[in-house]
């Protein structure tokens, strides 16, 4: 079973995202740019899964920017097989990514898809959902635990109120979460190696995929600054602040 994991492109998690000045996106120019953090989680389950035997193969896919071959190259010195880049330089929504990926699951003959549960760049959390719904696949959202059986996985999700487990058919869409593992970090022989790795290109084009935004953005702006604390003397002046002065969230 080949396993398909999609690995975007974002702004580097410990980087401050700050609006840019005409409010029409987050700045990104000249800053840090790494594996959405979801993704190497992704990564990380699916060479467990081929180191165990349970996977033949696993490809990273990003699309994007040119740019993101650096991603890939990151996803194949961490251990993927082999790579693929859907070159475009317009945006993506996750309709789009969706539909890309597809056809790239069909095309490939994948039997497992694992993505991050979100990519903390626009926080959609929706392209997994997305991808399971086209193909008409299973979806266990969220995971903190994955097990496979021949037909069918079992996953731990996390939910709001704890834990939830859930039994999945095959073939599935996994969504991964924080406490799923602990990736791996890349090796500076297997970065080496990496660079012979194949990387395939393609446009969404060639993949006959439609990727014209739906939505429209109108507005990014940074949340509004916190006032500082104060200290209190007393347990009376803070009883006192809470019911005179407290505002009501
Ligand atoms: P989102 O729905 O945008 O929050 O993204 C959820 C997951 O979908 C991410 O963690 C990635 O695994 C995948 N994904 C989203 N956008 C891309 C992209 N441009 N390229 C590759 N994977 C993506």
């Amino acid at each position: 079973m080949k396993i398909l994991v999609p690995v975007k492109r974002v702004l580097d998690y410990n980087i401050k995202a700050r609006a840019k000045a005409d409010g029409l996106g987050v700045e990104l120019a000249g800053l840090k740019m790494a594996m959405n953090p979801f993704d190497e989680i992704a990564l990380e389950e699916a060479l467990r899964l081929k180191e165990r035997g349970a996977a033949t193969e696993v490809i990273a896919v990003s699309c994007g920017a040119i740019a993101c071959q650096d991603t890939l190259r990151t996803a194949l010195a961490l251990g993927a097989d082999r790579a693929i880049l859907v070159s475009t330089e317009c945006e993506l929504q996750p309709l789009a990514v969706a539909k890309l990926l597809r056809v790239l699951v069909n095309r490939e003959e994948a039997g497992l898809v694992i993505c991050g549960k979100q990519a903390i760049d626009d926080d959609a959390g929706q392209t997994g959902q997305i991808l399971a719904a086209l193909l008409g696949w299973s979806q266990a959202t969220f995971a903190s635990q994955v097990t496979l059986e021949a037909n069918h996985a079992t996953v731990t999700r996390e939910i709001d109120g704890g834990l939830e487990t859930i039994v999945v058919q095959m073939p599935a869409v996994i969504t991964t979460d924080l406490r799923l593992n602990e990736p791996r970090y890349a090796t500076l022989p297997n970065i080496m190696k990496a660079k012979k790795k194949p990387l395939e290109t393609v446009t969404p084009d060639a993949l006959n995929v439609d990727i014209a935004p739906r939505l429209m953005l109108i507005k990014v702006v940074e949340p509004p600054a916190r006032v500082a604390g104060i200290r209190v003397a007393t347990v009376a002046e803070l009883v006192d602040k809470l019911k005179n002065e407290a505002r009501v969230i």
